[in-house]
């Protein structure tokens, strides 16, 4: 019965007049009887450009309605051959510039600053967003788990790739499959990497909580969850970074959740960021 629980829910909320949201939301009915089970995909191979990452995963797993399909981005783009090898770049005089100042090298800043939209700060590492709205240190881009003198790039569009590795799924086992490509990544104000998702389909990225009432009735004004990040936490606690060679785990029995995915600050509204770049003076004196 309680296996059956989102699906129960999922009916409600298409009933006319009862929302999602009444069904299946508040984060007490949904924590009772809840079980999540988290499971690595094992036995992928290394992954190369041509590869069938939604058919290599269905093969290794059982994928059931309502199941996540979490995917390392290093992987997804290493089967799209997002990837450039270091000795076909040629750096710019930016790059050299600010390959004074980090001592890394320039072809590899070169392909960061190529693959950024908006470099946020040159160093003590370059921070840019890339394309989807995500704001990562070296856009991203990896050097570990590929070939030496190659390195893999984030996907230039991580929603679309989301949304695509969704339809396969769909397509490979008839099941409704979420999907979040995650990518490990640091964090102001705190030592040590998390998971974060950097594409997602086939669920909201936030959990909003605004206008439930806590334990005291008070009607809560900013709580927004961002459930995708906190799933891509547990996913990529389970794929680790170095050699596991598990790039995809399977998340059971998250259920539905209502909300939005307006994950990312809009530029004008993100006052760190503004005050990187020296816009605002946030304090009275
Ligand atoms: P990122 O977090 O997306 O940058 O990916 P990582 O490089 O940290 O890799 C995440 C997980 O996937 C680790 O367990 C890696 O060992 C594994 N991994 C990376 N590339 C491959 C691959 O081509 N094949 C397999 N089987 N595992 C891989
Ligand atoms: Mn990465
Ligand atoms: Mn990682």
């Amino acid at each position: 019965m309680l296996d059956q629980y989102p699906a129960i829910c999922y009916f409600f909320s298409l009933l006319p007049g009862i929302e999602k949201r009444d069904a299946y939301s508040s984060s007490r009915n949904k924590a009772i009887g809840m079980k999540i089970t988290i499971l690595p995909v094992e036995g992928l191979p290394l992954i190369h450009a041509g590869d069938d990452l939604p058919a290599l995963i269905s093969e290794r797993s059982i994928l059931e309605n309502g199941d996540i399909v979490t995917i390392a981005s290093s992987v997804y783009s290493k089967s799209k051959g997002y990837t450039r090898r270091l000795s076909d770049v040629t750096p710019t005089e930016r790059a050299q510039r600010i390959a004074k100042m980090t001592k890394e090298d320039p072809r590899f800043l070169q392909s960061i600053l190529d693959a950024s939209k908006d470099v946020i700060l040159e160093y003590p590492f370059i921070l840019s967003e890339v394309g989807g709205g995500h704001i990562g240190v070296r856009a991203g881009v990896d050097q570990s788990n590929i070939e030496d003198d190659m390195v893999i790039l984030l996907p230039p569009d991580p929603m679309k790739a989301a949304g695509e590795v969704r339809e396969a799924l769909k397509h490979i086992t008839g099941n409704e499959i979420g999907v979040i490509i995650t990518d490990t990544c640091g964090r102001a104000f705190r030592r040590g990497q998390t998971g974060n998702a950097i594409g997602w389909s086939g669920m909201p990225a936030i959990r909003d909580f605004r206008g439930d009432k806590d334990l005291f009735g008070h009607v809560l004004k900013i709580t927004e969850e961002a459930v995708v990040d906190e799933i891509a936490g547990i996913a990529n606690f389970v794929m680790g970074e170095s050699d596991n060679g598990v790039p995809a785990v399977v998340v059971k029995g998250c259920g539905l959740w209502t909300g939005h995915d307006d994950l990312y600050f809009h530029a004008h509204e993100d006052f760190i960021r503004k005050a990187l770049a020296g816009e605002i003076h946030p304090k009275t004196e």
